[in-house]
């Protein structure tokens, strides 16, 4: 039997299954409400696992995930950094209260990341700690003994790795409790709230560096997302598109998954064009862009739209352009990178893989219907009357009514 705070689990359920130490951050800082976080992240993660079989417990302020051991290594290890909730997670293998056991186990683990992969290759300097906690002190030897034994142990099978005990690159972990439990040192998860539990938006994804970093910040605070992407075909190509989808597809495992819906929007730039002032087309169009994503987001359910703006970025991203445009939007809008630079927003970006994919050199409608001399410093009152003028409902209302919507998964690509 293996005890936790409020399950009892047979030994049997955990035969043929793999073992990982989740750490949770700001979810174990939670009251009443923790368990209501917790069940969202238990469930966010046996999805993305499916079909493989998993299931959670909890102790101490950790999950222990089990997982079925056909489940290859890398897939769990991509679930995990790309969950939201996860803090950091460990490999971790349990043995009975036995040296030789120990050591065997031991042995193993370092055959796992982080020990191995990537990082090992280049690791002339790397150095490592053990850190052993005995609960249990009728077991033979103390904590210190354990960590000079076992230390002992990694530097005679990895011959490159060297002790530090202050700074360590790795920690190899070993707890005597009612079982052994050996684990290896924590990959970082992305850490943040599990999707679903701050309820759902509609973000705005253009095919750009920012509303991928946008979506991104936003599902790390809960918000489950669809994505919206305005196209102007032909005068956006296909490719274009394809690009747009190819982003959806990496925030896909961020998001829990998604719905890319994708609106045509070349009958209401070509109205625009003929039907406002040129300084003004900028402008206009953000207003269509904000009526049909509300138009969108009440057919999805989604309560707020998320766009990539950051003030003063460009024309349309000053105060005064966005306090236009925020009036055309019935639900809140939300601009997550409001106060950053293109610096950190880069940095993001190809921090969750979206930069590589953004850069690609296909133009987006904005673009290619953008006056030359936009207006920089608008004035609600005139540009709602123009918006008015204009009387594009009908066009609009058709553009979300044919709205194609794509479902993404939250596989990693
Ligand atoms: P990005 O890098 O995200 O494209 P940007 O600096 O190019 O941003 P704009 O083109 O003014 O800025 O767009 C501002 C925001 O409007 C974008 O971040 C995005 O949320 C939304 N947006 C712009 N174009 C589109 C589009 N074609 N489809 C969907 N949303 C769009
Ligand atoms: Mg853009």
């Amino acid at each position: 039997m293996k005890r936790f705070s409020n399950t009892v689990i047979n030994e049997a359920d955990t035969n043929g299954m793999n073992l990982y130490l989740i750490r949770l951050g700001e979810i174990s800082l939670k009251g009443l409400n923790r368990a209501f976080f917790e069940k969202k992240l238990k469930n966010n993660i046996k999805l993305k696992l499916h079909p493989h079989h998993s299931f959670l417990l909890r102790e101490k302020g950790r999950f222990y995930l089990y997982v079925s051991s056909d489940c290859p290594e890398e897939k769990v290890i991509r679930t995990l950094k790309t969950t939201f909730g996860v803090v950091g997670f460990s490999k971790a293998l349990v043995c009975e209260k036995d040296w030789d056991e120990v050591v065997s186990t031991v042995k193993k683990i370092i055959t796992y990341p982080p020990f191995t992969g990537d990082s090992a290759k280049n690791s002339q300097n790397r150095t490592f700690k053990v850190e052993a906690r005995r609960s249990d002190k009728t077991f033979p030897k103390n904590s210190y003994q354990i960590e000079a034994e076992i230390g002992g142990v990694v530097l005679d099978n990895i011959l490159e790795l060297k002790v530090d005990v202050h700074a360590p690159d790795l920690i190899l972990n070993i707890e005597v409790r009612e079982h052994v439990y050996v684990y290896t040192s924590p990959i970082s998860g992305p850490g943040g709230l599990p999707v679903g539990c701050a309820g759902r938006g509609l973000v705005l994804l253009s095919g750009g560096i920012d509303s991928p970093v946008a979506a991104f910040r936003m599902a790390k605070r809960g918000l489950k997302q669809d994505c919206l992407y305005f196209h102007a075909y032909p005068y956006t190509s296909d490719m274009a598109l394809q690009k747009v989808k190819d982003l959806a597809a990496v925030l896909g495992p961020y998001l829990g998954g998604t719905t890319l819906h994708v609106v045509n929007f070349t009958e209401a730039e070509l109205w625009i064009k003929d039907n406002s002032k040129e300084e003004e087309h900028t402008l206009m169009m953000r207003a269509c862009m904000m009526r049909v994503a509300n138009m969108i987001a009440k057919k999805n359910d989604c309560k707020v739209l998320v766009t990539g703006e950051a003030l003063g970025q460009v024309a349309s991203q000053t105060l005064e352009s966005l306090c236009f445009t925020n009036s055309m939007s019935d639900i809140p809008v939300l601009r997550p990178l409001i106060g950053m630079d293109k610096e950190e927003i880069i940095a993001t970006a190809r921090q969750i893989g979206t930069y590589e994919v953004s850069i690609l050199p296909y133009d987006d409608c904005c673009v290619i219907f953008s006056p030359k001399h936009p207006l920089v410093r608008p004035e609600v009152a005139s540009e709602t009357a123009s918006f008015e003028k204009m009387q594009i409902d009908e066009i609009l209302e058709r553009c979300a009514e044919n709205a194609e919507s794509i479902p993404i998964s939250y596989n990693a690509v």
